[in-house]
């Protein structure tokens, strides 16, 4: 099969784990019988430094012209200053927009060589599975916002969450139509005894579950709740459903259980065209450049572009087994080492999966 993907690297470690991403998808077309095409593109800091503008246009026509996107991270100290013009982040929430990607898939699948790296314990964390849906371009993140002065020399400002019987619909359809292929099992989270919007949801997914999911098990969880459930019983859940800003805090919450972010990826899809795949992490400042990143949540981000957006199971299969093979060998990058444990390098690690997947 031919297949075109775009690789946005982006800012800090983004192109030195885009670069080994793109090293194991190459390796893969080998092994595989297939022909895949790259196209490399800017997004973030790096696009501000070279055009002033963080989603420069030709990055958003070669994303919707590919199967697939590949994304490292964007960001960093560079572009902090709060009176600049735009920021690296402003890329990000553009490129979902112009893309119409309105679900954020989070898999938490702590992998059973790592679990004494959670900062839970062994036997709350071993055996969670969870894979989030979240919302990702309604809700109080998009809805009316604003501030005034106020006569007395203070400041009054709001946010407003808002959403339509249809921007749950869809993605509570994707949420549910994952659950079949899985445990069964669909939790939604909200906030029903307070706020009217999350009131919309719980009677919107009741309808459709009745009428359309019925061989679904199906539950609702107050977010602050689930907060808890979390830390407490990460094991009772399968398939998560939630709003945007409960999506944002409970998917941070949950990538602590496999003990490093470095671990973690995410899709972001609509309803057609090619979905964004990037490692849950930021653009780690802190070790560009030192060659010591973590490539694989990049690496896995990479398979779940395979999986979502190309229909080839076997070939991301083939990736998780690869990671999983060399982690069960004892391979470990600084962020997932124990004390005194020696690491392996970005290059190294990688290194380690071509040889898994041959
Ligand atoms: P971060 O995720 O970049 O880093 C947090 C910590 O985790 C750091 O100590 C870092 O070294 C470590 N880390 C992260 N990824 C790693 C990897 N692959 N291997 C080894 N260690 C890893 O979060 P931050 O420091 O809060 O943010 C840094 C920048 O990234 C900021 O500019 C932020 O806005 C941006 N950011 C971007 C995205 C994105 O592009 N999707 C997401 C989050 C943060």
């Amino acid at each position: 099969m031919d297949r075109h993907f775009t690789l946005l690297p982006g800012d800090g470690i983004g192109p030195e784990i885009i670069t080994q991403a793109r090293c194991v998808l190459e390796a893969l077309a080998r092994k595989f019988g297939h022909s895949f095409e790259f196209t490399e593109c800017m997004i973030g800091g790096c696009a501000i430094d070279a055009t002033g503008d963080p989603l420069p246009q030709a990055t958003i026509d070669a994303c919707r012209a590919s199967d697939g996107v590949l994304l490292g991270a964007v960001g960093g100290p560079k572009w902090d200053d709060p009176s600049a013009k735009t920021r690296p982040e402003a890329g990000l929430l553009r490129i979902r927009k112009e893309m119409g990607l309105f679900a954020n898939l989070r898999p938490i699948t702590p992998f059973a060589e790592l679990l004494d790296a959670s900062p839970l314990k062994r036997e709350i964390v071993e055996g969670t599975d969870i894979l989030f849906f979240r919302e990702l371009t309604g809700g109080i993140y998009f809805g009316p916002s604003g501030s005034e002065d106020l006569p007395d020399g203070g400041v009054r400002a709001f946010s407003t969450m808002v959403y339509e019987t249809s921007e749950i619909e869809r993605i509570f359809r994707l949420a549910a139509d994952a659950a079949r292929k899985r445990k069964k099992h669909l939790t939604m989270v909200d906030k029903a005894n307070v706020l009217e919007a999350s009131r919309l949801w719980r009677k919107v997914c009741a309808k459709i579950v009745a009428e359309e999911y019925p061989d679904l098990t199906y539950d609702v969880v107050l977010v602050d709740a689930m907060a808890m459930h979390l830390i407490s019983r990460p094991t009772s859940f399968d398939v998560v459903v939630t709003s945007n800003m409960f999506g944002d805090i409970l998917t941070d919450e949950a990538s602590m259980l496999p003990g490093s972010l470095g671990m973690l990826p995410s899709a972001s899809i609509g309803a057609q065209g090619p979905g964004l795949y990037e490692p849950i992490h930021g653009s780690a400042p802190d070790i560009a450049g030192k060659g010591i990143a973590n490539p694989l949540a990049t690496i896995l981000a990479a398979a779940m572009m395979l999986r979502h957006s190309c229909d080839m199971a076997v070939e991301a299969d083939a990736v998780e087994a690869a990671v999983q093979a060399v982690l069960a060998a004892g391979y470990r990058t600084a962020d997932i080492a124990r004390k005194g444990e020696p690491s392996l390098g970005t290059v190294e690690m990688t290194d380690k999966v071509l040889e898994k997947l041959a």
